[in-house]
């Protein structure tokens, strides 16, 4: 039975439509939403039988495209094997060799590694981390992070406390999420001065930096720098803080190296991945902590063990889907395909630059990014795109594309052509 004709065939299917509850959505007012029945290559088909170019990858998690078999073939070998086994006490295959790959891949002594099953999870497994290194070594009152305007790091309370705290998405929060210590990031020597003083004044009660490297994803996909980068870990390493890059959304190709942290040559004290890991194909995300970080929870005394383990922790389809991911990065040159994808990027969306309603247009590895202004009606515009056969998720001012690394150059033209057009009738 074609799985379009199974779930046609489903009341239920239809009932749940009542039963559902949606992410980042108003129920009251949202469009319904499209049902998806099959994923291929960087094509989403609909119910109705469209076909949709998907610009964004599936929130950047389908690197090598939809349904690539190799990773199939991987997962459906481990099923027969062994879809699950808790993670307690008991280790398999491939997580142990998923570790050994992410720990030869990371720069430097990043080595130990923590498996979880989202990329809010990964941030708040590494803010504990951070918190109890300082508890296990002593120092009593680091337990704050330091974190930065228009980031994001997903949507556990820890993570949100982490985000934007006022133009984020979890502003309504503010008063609810533990405290931390807010700053801009150190783009410029004026700002990185002011942050030097103000590490100075908080270092006794923070544990450490949180921050995305080189681009600020969903907390309006803003850019930085090698420079920035290189400021906050020798700011970190001058005020005895850890620093933590949450490589969730740059990690994997995104921005042109494997992983951001490798353009400005340096290595954090801890990292956290997800959404690509498994080339988007199932949950998992980890936290890979440098030796030292690790060392600190060696001890006789129990209670210094790092009491974290989600029940589905390093699920072993996951891995096998992951390490079947990093086999097709070895092999298949995905970073060259970034390039590629970089310079037709900048070729189709830089002439919206200077058009009415646009405030900039900017580009890094596979992210393209038309920032409007003002802020368009995103119910209509949303609409205007799949009335373009494409799939492509604006928020706030924020028009993007994250397209899967393997894309071709006609369908990314497509993509752009689409932008444009949608912009055109959006002045
Ligand atoms: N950190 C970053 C940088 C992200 O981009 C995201 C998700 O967009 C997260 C954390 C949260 O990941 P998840 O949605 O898997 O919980």
């Amino acid at each position: 039975m074609a799985m379009t004709d199974e779930i046609k065939s489903g009341d239920a299917a239809e009932a749940g439509r009542e039963h559902i509850w949606l992410p980042y959505t108003q129920m009251n007012t949202a469009a319904s939403p499209l049902r998806a029945v099959r994923t291929e290559g960087c094509v989403i088909e609909l119910a109705d039988g469209r076909r949709l170019i998907d610009g964004v990858a599936s929130w950047w998690t389908a690197c090598h495209g939809y349904n690539h078999p190799d990773i199939r073939a991987a997962v459906e070998r481990q099923l027969a094997a062994m879809p699950h086994v808790m993670f307690g006490g008991l280790v398999h295959e491939p997580a142990l060799a998923l570790a050994s790959r992410l720990a030869a891949m990371l720069p430097g002594d990043l080595e130990r590694v923590f498996f979880t099953d989202s990329g809010s999870v990964a941030v708040e497994v590494a803010m504990k981390m951070a918190i109890q290194y300082r508890l296990n070594r002593g120092e009593l009152g680091r337990t704050k992070l330091l974190a930065f305007r228009g980031g994001y790091h997903g949507d556990t309370l820890a993570a949100m406390s982490v985000c934007d705290p006022e133009e984020g998405m979890h502003a309504l929060f503010a008063g609810a999420l533990p405290q931390q210590v807010m700053a801009d990031l150190p783009t410029t020597p004026e700002r990185a001065a002011a942050l030097d003083a103000l590490l100075a004044r908080h270092a006794p009660e923070l544990a450490a930096i949180i921050v995305e490297p080189l681009v600020q994803g969903a907390g309006g996909m803003r850019f930085h720098d090698v420079a920035t980068l290189r400021t906050l870990r020798d700011l970190a390493d001058r005020h005895g803080l850890l620093l933590i890059l949450d490589e969730i959304f740059t990690g994997f190709g995104r921005t042109g190296t494997m992983f951001a942290c490798e353009q400005a040559g340096i290595v954090p004290d801890i990292v956290t991945l997800s959404k690509a890991l498994t080339g988007g194909t199932m949950a998992l995300a980890a936290t890979v902590a440098r030796r030292h970080v690790f060392e600190a929870f060696l001890s006789d005394d129990p209670a210094k063990a790092l009491m974290h383990g989600p029940t589905f922790m390093a699920n072993p389809l996951a891995c096998a889907a992951a390490n079947a991911s990093l086999d097709l990065f070895a092999r298949e040159p995905r970073l060259a395909q970034v390039a590629r994808i970089e310079a037709q990027l900048r070729e189709e969306l830089e002439p919206c630059r200077g058009r009415p309603g646009i405030a900039d247009v900017r580009v890094m590895g596979a992210i393209g990014v038309v920032q409007l202004d003002p802020a368009p009606n995103l119910d209509r515009l949303k609409a205007a795109l799949v009335a373009e056969g494409v799939w492509v998720r604006p928020f706030r001012d924020v028009l993007y594309l994250t397209p899967a690394l393997t894309i071709g150059a006609e369908d990314l033209g497509r993509l752009t052509g689409a932008l444009r057009r949608v912009i055109e009738r959006n002045a």
